[in-house]
């Protein structure tokens, strides 16, 4: 996609106040044992420094919110991370409250209670330390928002009674809440694809008192879009993949949205109809 076919794209939005929102979302910032989920500290922290400069670092509410408005005068980013990893505290999140970039952090609690590694970790060969209670704590004091990413980073794909649903949805959310003091308002579906997520998992995300559920489906938040069921893309690593995310490529854009239930959304208002123009082949399928 050209360069000239994003900036007129970038421009329709500016006139239109129809900026779509971008929420990415990281596991690990580390300068060792880099492996699929990782990214180091000197290309994160690049990263940031580009969104700050180029683009308006929003936290979920804000985005949620600017969802339900319609319209969007900006291009809003959001940050993310899921799991919990213990260096994060060493490099990802001094950066972030370091440049007052909000932040989600949604971690998974069997692991931060026990200490025990990741399966996907333990899959992969190499164990990583997860956050501590103690470390949580202290990002929810240091103005870190604290998320939801389920008890046991289990599959919500496969079928699951209640008692399974209340220990890893809203156990979690009364846990997390009391070691932070803080609301918990955004769930995460561990692997977060159409596959992972089902209607009966998120109507119990709803009923325990979420706001809003995040998956890692990759795309964009259109504004008048859904505000309950916010989409995510993969924090990449390379910063061209990470470029050609932020400079509104189309096809990623406008590409077929790929979840879609029953989405508890709130009483949406009634929105005027935009004209925005869209470069062609903009529909085209993504891979
Ligand atoms: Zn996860």
């Amino acid at each position: 996609m050209t360069r000239a076919r994003r900036a007129q794209l970038t421009r329709s939005f500016e006139s239109d106040c129809a900026f779509p929102a971008c929420i990415l979302f990281y596991h690990r910032v580390s300068n060792q044992t880099i492996n699929d989920w990782s990214i180091r500290a000197k290309n994160f922290e690049r990263q940031m420094y580009w969104i700050k400069q180029n683009a308006t670092p929003s936290s979920l509410d804000e985005i949620r919110l600017s969802q339900l408005k319609g319209s969007r005068s900006k291009a809003m980013v959001g940050v993310t991370f899921d799991d919990g990893y213990g260096e994060n505290c060493e490099f990802a999140i001094p950066i972030l409250v370091e440049h007052k970039i909000p932040v989600t952090y949604f971690v998974s609690t069997h692991y931060v209670e026990t200490g025990e590694p990741f399966p996907h970790d333990i899959a992969n060969g190499k164990v990583l330390r997860p956050n501590t209670i103690a470390e949580v704590k202290r990002m929810a004091a240091d103005g870190v928002e604290i998320g939801a990413h389920s008890h046991t980073h289990l599959d919500f794909g496969k079928p699951l009674g209640k008692k399974q649903l209340k220990i890893e949805i809203n156990d979690v959310r009364k846990k997390l809440q009391d070691w932070t003091g803080q609301s918990i308002d955004y769930f995460a579906f561990p692997y977060g694809l159409k596959a992972n997520i089902t209607q009966g998992a998120i109507d119990a995300v709803f009923e325990a008192g979420h706001k809003s559920f995040v998956c890692a489906a990759g795309g964009f938040n259109l504004p008048g879009g859904k505000a309950n069921h916010l989409v995510r893309c993969h924090g990449e690593p390379g910063f061209a993949a990470f470029m050609n995310w932020l400079t509104f490529d189309p096809r990623k854009v406008f590409g077929n949205s790929p979840i879609n239930f029953q989405n508890h959304e709130p009483q949406m208002p009634t929105l005027p109809q935009r004209t925005l123009v869209v470069p062609e082949s903009s529909h085209a399928v993504l891979n």
